[in-house]
């Protein structure tokens, strides 16, 4: 005798009309396909577009797209590519949400107060054409271990200058004196110490000297020229 056949009937009973009995196991190769699929937020190929999520509709790009006829992994639509690019769906949001942080901070540079709606549009504006810069700054003949700073930097990552959310610790101040303001929450702390790292510092005001001697006198290097690669 089981151990659930020594169970009370009713108790038995109870359990089935609160829990589904599991569903029977797929019999072929596309039903079993179908059943983890569905498990999932992959779309299927035969999901009416009126029944998909809203949000599953603004980032259908690089996803598994919607046509007719049953899913396999022969289906020209379910590609290596496409996989790829939907499992790194997430990463590439949060890369370009960093970016877009980043690029707000340079256009307002340790401004207290949240950026404007003109700024986020100039801000997206620009974080839009930073991929194609990334790429570009990538294939420049150049030790990678420089490159990443700025790579870091980008996506607020410097390890000692705010990056990954870190501030410093209390008490303590930048070897210049600096400190930032003991009343912010530590994100704006970790995004001030960026800001003051890569431009306010003794060794960033020297080195923007130095590009800044180099330019036409009517020129004002910005955060953005240095921060972002933009044509100052
Ligand atoms: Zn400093």
């Amino acid at each position: 005798m089981t151990l659930l056949e020594c169970l009370p009937q009713a108790w038995t009973a109870s359990l089935d009309s609160i829990f589904n009995q599991p569903p029977p196991a797929p019999t072929s190769h596309n039903a079993a396909i179908e059943l983890l699929l569905s498990h999932t937020k992959w779309l299927l190929p035969h999901t009416p577009p009126q029944q998909q999520p809203q949000q599953d509709q603004q980032h259908q790009h690089g996803a598994i797209q919607s046509s007719p006829g049953p899913l396999s992994l022969s289906s020209s639509t379910f590609t290596v590519r496409a996989a790829t690019n939907f499992l790194m769906q997430p990463s590439q949001t949060a890369r370009m949400e960093a970016w877009q942080q980043c690029t707000e901070s340079a256009i307002t540079l340790a401004a207290p107060t949240q950026p404007q709606e003109e700024t986020r549009h100039t801000a997206l504006a620009i974080t839009k054409v930073l991929r194609t810069r990334v790429r570009q700054v990538w294939r420049l003949s150049w030790e990678n271990n420089r490159k990443e700073v700025w790579w870091r930097l980008l996506q607020h990552g410097v390890v000692g200058a705010g990056g990954h959310g870190w501030p410093m610790k209390r008490e303590t101040a930048c070897p210049c004196g600096w400190q930032h303001s003991a009343a912010s929450p530590r994100a704006a702390q970790a995004l001030q110490l960026r800001e003051h790292v890569f431009w306010n510092c003794t060794g960033a005001s020297a080195i923007r000297r130095a590009i800044q001697h180099n330019l036409p006198g009517s020129v004002q290097l910005l955060p953005r020229h240095v921060w972002l690669l933009e044509q100052p």
